[in-house]
């Protein structure tokens, strides 16, 4: 069935349901070429103000999903289960989890990307490590989950395609923040990767994209019901994202602090929100095995280890910090009141660790160290942050940003808690 680009986009201008037809139709002829950018764009603001009825973002998803290969992971010797984080300054959790889960006895095929802006990509993180590779073929992905049992690779150019074009359109029109527009580029993603479970981690606050809790909380069981819907057994655990998670924020930085983790140390904060993801993850999967303990005796980072080296990578390898090296330190004295993530983000991403634009190179030792939480008593003079670059000017660029990152004050603020709610269907 043919329809008119113009025709669709005036009924959904005008807050129209769209009909299955009609929508498997503008995804296909713009995937051959016969809508046009400008076309698309329109369609993308009318969706972004008018919003999709629950039939319709499932079809819109599907298209995405048919538009490229579809992995299958049934066969494998254990049940598959993924975790896709909303993005997060220090996230660096999957490296830990990845390996744990699989150290349980599951198998986590991770497809990641790279970072854009300033929360970073966990390729980025693993780039960091002299000899890993990104890319695999998809049949080295199905091999390593067989025999590792963990995967963290770059998701490939043939998983929903239409979604690349899309994300580049949205990325220039100011369409990003949109709910459905979000939930079926994640998800057109993750089910096609062929995982039988997905437990989705939405940050709020102020270092990730969506700020408010009403906003997580629609996100969330927007993207649960479309992992529903199509056979993928999914939970979204909404998280804080305050402030930065654990100290360190950069890539080799964090590679260094998820070692710390997968040793029995680490930040409280990275160590006790990988475990809850890892329940999760193993509940869904009707795994009954205590993460904890794997975590405890070392199957995990023998997990990792085998992960790295079956990826090219050396896990011995010493990685250090970036070498222009400064302290900031405190110029007043007690509470820290907030450690603001979207400022460290800003201040890692100038001193080199980030991206501006999807070709730029990132450094893997630049990043910075937050030495003080939230709750922190401090003293005048003592240190807040250690700042990482490769030269002079990135340092500079960082320090502007930095100063404003954290605040002190006379009263202590309550504790802050990471796990705010559990999303089911
Ligand atoms: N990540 C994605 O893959 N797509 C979005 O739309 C937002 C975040």
């Amino acid at each position: 069935m043919t329809f008119s680009a113009v025709d669709v986009i005036t009924a959904k201008r005008e807050g129209a349901e769209l009909s299955d037809e009609q929508i498997t139709w503008v995804l296909d002829a713009y995937q051959r070429g016969e809508v046009a950018d400008e076309q698309m764009s329109a369609l993308l603001m009318a969706i972004f103000f008018c919003g999709m009825q629950s039939r319709e973002l499932r079809t819109w998803t599907d298209r995405m999903i048919a538009s490229g290969e579809t992995l299958d992971l049934r066969g494998l010797s254990r049940p598959s289960v993924d975790k896709h984080s909303t993005g997060g300054v220090g996230d660096k959790i999957s490296l830990i989890l990845a390996p744990l889960v699989a150290a349980c006895g599951a198998c986590v095929p991770q497809l990641s990307g790279r970072g854009l802006g300033h929360t970073g990509g966990t390729l980025d993180k693993l780039d960091s490590i002299p000899g890993w590779r990104a890319a695999l073929s998809n049949d080295e992905m199905r091999a390593q989950l067989e025999s590792v049992g963990a995967v963290i690779c770059a998701a490939g150019a043939g998983l929903a395609p239409v979604d690349r074009r899309l994300y580049a359109l949205r990325d220039v029109t100011g369409t990003v923040e949109s709910i459905p527009l979000i939930s079926s580029s994640i998800m057109s993603k993750k089910i096609a990767e062929g995982t039988q479970a997905l437990v989705l981690d939405v940050k709020v606050g102020r270092g990730a994209f969506i700020k408010t809790i009403e906003r997580a909380r629609e996100l969330a069981s927007t993207m649960v019901t479309l992992g529903e819907d199509h056979g993928v057994s999914t939970v979204a655990q909404l998280t804080a994202m305050d402030q930065p998670l654990g100290r360190a924020v950069g890539n080799a930085l964090e590679v260094i602090e998820s070692l710390e983790v997968l040793r029995g140390g680490g930040p409280i904060d990275v160590r006790e929100l990988t475990l809850a993801l890892a329940s999760t993850m193993l509940d869904l999967v009707g795994i009954d095995v205590d993460p904890r303990e794997k975590l405890d005796d070392g199957s995990a980072y023998d997990v990792y280890r085998s992960m790295i080296m079956a990826q090219g990578g050396d896990p011995d390898a010493v990685l250090v910090p970036a070498r222009v090296h400064e302290v900031v330190t405190a110029d007043t004295s007690g509470y820290v009141t907030s450690v603001d993530a979207l400022c460290v983000g800003i201040a890692a991403w100038r001193l080199g660790a980030g991206r501006a634009r999807k070709e730029d190179p990132v450094s893997a030792g630049a990043g910075v160290m937050c030495l003080v939480r939230e709750g922190d008593r401090i003293a005048i003079g003592e240190p807040l942050f250690e700042l990482y670059a490769d030269d002079g000017e990135h340092l500079a660029r960082g320090r502007e940003t930095i100063r404003d990152a954290v605040a002190i004050g006379e009263e202590q603020p309550e504790a802050a808690t990471i796990l705010l709610e559990k999303i089911t269907r």
